[in-house]
């Protein structure tokens, strides 16, 4: 099962992302971890990501690229995958497709999480930035964050639509568990068709 999670920061895709991971056993490929870990490796690409992301700004579309290629060329993807934080610009959703069709691989499902009000995801992005001090959780980057998120990724999900991507709304601002059923339901449809 090839899965695509999209949604605003503090939407719980990737919370969500971890539980499709325990139930079905695919990777939940998450660049935002990964470049976390090559932020902190003490080298000159260490020290640009790390100015990059703690202002909340897009790493570059080719980093990005090479990055999730390199990714999805290893074997534990082949049974299925959970993409969440790429892509985040139409340059990368197309060379997602691009890259896809290169390995035969087709996305069996996209949720797009919808949060509508705003202060929800603040308050959810205030209360994590409580819990996990991340150096981009200033209320600059925060800000930032979400701004680039509206102008630049969600427009994919019109993107998908228009692709035939079976894409899946999900109402995020519930219980994690809620959230988590309606997920199961709609990944049992996709099996059933399979
Ligand atoms: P959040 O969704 O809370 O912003 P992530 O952990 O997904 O956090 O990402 C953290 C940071 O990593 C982003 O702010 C951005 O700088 C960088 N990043 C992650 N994924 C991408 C991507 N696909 N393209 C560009 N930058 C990315």
């Amino acid at each position: 099962m090839n899965i695509l999670v999209l949604g605003p920061q503090g939407s719980g895709k990737g919370t969500q992302a971890g539980r499709i991971k325990a139930t079905y056993g695919i990777p939940h490929i998450a660049t935002g971890d990964m470049l976390r870990e090559m932020r902190d490796v003490p080298d000159e690409l260490g020290r640009e990501l790390k100015e990059v992301m703690d202002r909340g700004d897009l790493v570059s579309d080719e980093l990005m690229i090479e990055l999730i290629r390199s990714r999805l060329s290893r074997g534990d993807t082949v049974a299925g995958f959970i993409l969440d934080g790429f892509p985040r610009t139409m340059p990368q959703a197309e060379a997602l497709d691009e890259l896809l069709r290169e390995l035969d691989r087709d996305l069996d499902i996209v949720f797009d999480f919808q949060v509508p009000d705003r202060d929800v995801l603040l308050q959810r992005m205030l209360h994590r930035a409580a819990e996990e001090s991340r150096s981009d959780d200033t209320p600059e980057a925060i800000q930032r964050r979400l701004e680039l998120y509206e102008r630049e990724t969600a427009p994919l999900v019109e993107y998908y639509r228009t692709h035939q991507a079976n894409v899946v709304g999900i109402h995020a601002d519930r219980t994690v568990e809620e959230v988590f059923g309606e997920i199961g339901r709609s990944l049992q449809s996709v099996e059933a068709r399979a």
